[in-house]
């Protein structure tokens, strides 16, 4: 199969100079020699590592550092890293930073929804904030081990709310803002939080949010199904921002819902808070937060995070995959409500002691050149961002990039899904004018931090490929009776050996964690994606292996077609998924989005088909193309292949559909299915 990677294996990015000479990182020799260490002698490696970060008991040795099983025959799943230590991560990422004499650093600018909405918040402020916050939590009766559900906009104050839940030794549990009342409650009554923070609404866009209305409808769900929600914090975010354009008369925001025993107002209870509080230290191994995934292959899972291990990780990963320097401006998009946002938002940025951009609001608003009128405005140097939100930018054009300078990128990087070369050379020579690396992240909510990424001073790059893995992680990829595979290869990606960051379990549910990534592949954590190995042996992950399909004995992923589709310059989107076919097990049913503007015709299709002939196969050829004004995507933005299997089998059972963004999309493509065979 692999010399259908031919072409693309032979195009190589090295790190330009002017990153290459200050990097952390500087050479794949220097990488290597790290590596070896990492993984031969992990306790010296990481201890290295963990002094840059305070620890009130130290990080431990021999089994008290780093003690697990991943092997399901033998035993329970267990993983402890550091399990002796005491520590805490707000301490880590405000107080330890002010006595290092960053306190008028500033922490975040935060952007908001409306270009006129614009704070900013030095560590020193944020610290007091963090510490009003934690008082009123612990005044409210929250205690170490508590879990707290905080359903807030992009504002400073979730990172505040997060923070102080953190010093205090009490658990965050944190639903992206843009859920509905049912998928909300669900996740609360499944976190056990018997407490929450919000807002009265958000402005996305041109879109009003009424935060605080979905609260009280999840509320009373909870309630109803036995779960005593007794207290919840509201923000008074709306009537502080500037309205989108397009407010309608009588849409009154001033409004909200309020229960008198049960609700209270942040600026309320932060009126007297002291700005003073002490820092609760906390064993190595307990709880940190948790988090659900994004719900692309099934059901979310409520993934649990303990403290030491994912502190050290998200430190280490922040600093080296962007090459962190004092003077940078980081801005990763990403809500908190996802994985990325907790690592690389909140935690490795503040870990780290760097500046970073909050922004609240979202691409297209007020017009596409948002992104890149942000990136001028605060001069940003490390941009980290989704290949969904760069193909929806590339749909406009480079004009709209072409218009701002851009001259402040020193690394643009990306995560999420497998980002198609289409998309990753216009992210390098439209957006970073080829002078900037791209660092394709691979990762996942289980994984805390990366797992596989270049590091932008040493790897040389391959459009597509998230080249090697970080420092601790030992990835391998195995066929289906789970023998590992060398050389060039391709088959399911799993781990050998835990690094700091993995996860420890789902929350509530041992048997669920050990289910879904020990079981099928005893010894192994089982990531669910597939990957392939190129020659020179980088790593390149051709997306999940529920994804995967097999035509005619051909095994094919659909990161393969969707690139094959996206490259034809009429073609915004593309996703590929399996369908039966009676005579080769499997034939392809392809959805396409075209480019705006352009029309769907016939003659497209025929070219499409061409198309995938001429970069894959005749054997790839989509049997079924469906025109797709839109894709069903994640909130988080992925595309839902699950769904659009089901579209295409005319299944009308769609499974959990409590992440995905906009239900009509679904019933559009329902409608207006291919016939099939
Ligand atoms: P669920 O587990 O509920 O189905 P999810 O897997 O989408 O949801 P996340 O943890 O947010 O939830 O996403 C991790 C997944 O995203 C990875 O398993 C992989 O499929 C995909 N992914 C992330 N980054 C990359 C990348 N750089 N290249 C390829 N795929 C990526
Ligand atoms: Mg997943």
């Amino acid at each position: 199969m692999t010399h259908r990677l031919g072409s693309l294996c032979d195009e190589h990015y090295p790190p330009p100079r002017s990153i290459q000479q200050s990097a952390h990182v500087k050479s794949m020799e220097e990488y290597r020699l790290l590596y070896e260490e990492s993984i031969s002698q992990p306790e010296k490696f990481w201890k290295k590592l963990a002094e840059n970060l305070y620890f009130k008991d130290p990080p431990g040795s021999g089994e008290d550092f780093l003690n697990y099983n991943f092997d399901a025959n033998a035993g329970p799943i267990s993983i402890q890293w550091m399990r002796t230590s005491s520590t805490n991560i707000c301490y880590n990422a405000l107080d330890y930073n002010v006595e290092k004499g960053l306190g008028d650093k500033v922490a975040f600018y935060w952007e908001g929804n409306h270009p006129n909405d614009e704070a900013s918040i030095t560590y020193q402020a944020l610290l007091e904030e963090v510490c009003k916050f934690s008082n009123v939590l612990l005044k409210l009766g929250v205690k170490k081990g508590d879990k707290v559900a905080i359903c807030l906009p992009m504002v400073v104050e979730l990172v505040i709310a997060m923070l102080a839940c953190t010093r205090i030794g009490a658990i965050h549990s944190i639903v992206f803002g843009g859920f509905s009342a049912g998928s909300l409650a669900e996740r609360i009554t499944d976190a056990k939080c018997t407490i929450i923070i919000t807002a009265d609404g958000v402005w996305r866009g041109k879109k009003l949010i009424h935060l605080k209305a979905i609260v009280d409808d999840a509320i009373e769900r909870c309630v109803k199904a036995g779960f005593p929600v007794n207290q919840c914090v509201v923000l008074k975010h709306l009537p502080r921002v500037t309205s989108a354009v397009d407010v309608g008369v009588g849409n009154d925001i001033s409004q909200v819902g309020w229960k008198q025993d049960r609700d209270l107002w942040w600026h309320d209870i932060m009126k007297d808070a002291s700005p003073k509080c002490p820092v609760e230290w906390i064993n190595g191994e307990d709880p940190l937060f948790m988090l659900f995934t994004s719900g692309s292959t099934g059901k979310p899972k409520g993934v649990m995070h303990t403290l030491a291990g994912y502190m050290l990780y998200s430190w280490a990963t922040f600093k080296y995959s962007f090459d962190y320097q004092e003077d940078d401006v980081f801005w990763c998009t990403a809500d908190i409500g996802w994985i990325t946002g907790h690592t690389y938002v909140t935690y490795g940025p503040l870990l780290n002691g760097s500046t970073s951009v909050l922004f609240e609001g979202v691409p297209y608003y007020p017009d596409p050149g948002r992104f890149w009128a942000v990136i001028d405005k605060y001069k940003v140097s490390k941009f980290y961002t989704s290949p969904t939100a760069i193909r929806t930018l590339m749909k406009h054009g480079e004009a709209e990039v072409r218009k701002y300078s851009r001259s402040s990128l020193k690394i643009l990087a990306t995560v999420g899904e497998p980002i198609n070369p289409e998309a990753w050379h216009w992210y390098n020579h439209v957006v970073g004018e080829d002078r900037c690396p791209i660092v394709d992240t691979f990762w996942q909510t289980e994984t805390g931090g990366h797992v596989i990424t270049p590091l932008p001073g040493a790897t040389v790059t391959k459009p597509g490929s998230a080249t090697f893995p970080f420092f601790g992680v030992v990835p391998a990829i195995l066929d289906d009776n789970g023998a590992e595979l060398s050389g060039e290869c391709e088959g399911f990606l799993v781990f050998k050996k835990p690094w700091p960051g993995i996860m420890r379990t789902v929350y509530g549910d041992h048997e669920r964690f050990e289910r879904t990534y020990f079981r099928k592949f005893p010894g192994y954590y089982c990531t669910g994606d597939g990957a392939r190995r190129d020659k020179d042996g980088y790593i390149w992950v051709t997306g999940r292996i529920d994804d995967m399909l097999n035509v005619s004995g051909h095994l094919l992923s659909t990161a393969e077609v969707e690139s094959a589709l996206v490259e034809d310059p009429c073609v915004a989107e593309a996703a590929a998924v399996a369908h039966p076919h009676p005579i080769k097990g499997e034939c392809l049913y392809c959805f396409v989005t075209p480019v705006d503007g352009i029309p769907y015709t016939d003659k497209l299709e025929k070219e499409l088909r061409d198309k995938v002939r001429e970069k894959i196969g005749p054997f790839a050829v989509p049997d079924y193309l469906q025109y797709a004004p839109s894709l069903p995507k994640t909130r988080s933005g992925k595309i839902m292949r699950r769904i659009l299997r089901k579209i295409a089998q005319s299944d009308p059972d769609l499974g959990d559909t409590s992440t995905l963004a906009d239900e009509s999309i679904v019933v559009l493509l329902q409608k207006n299915r291919v016939a099939t065979a």
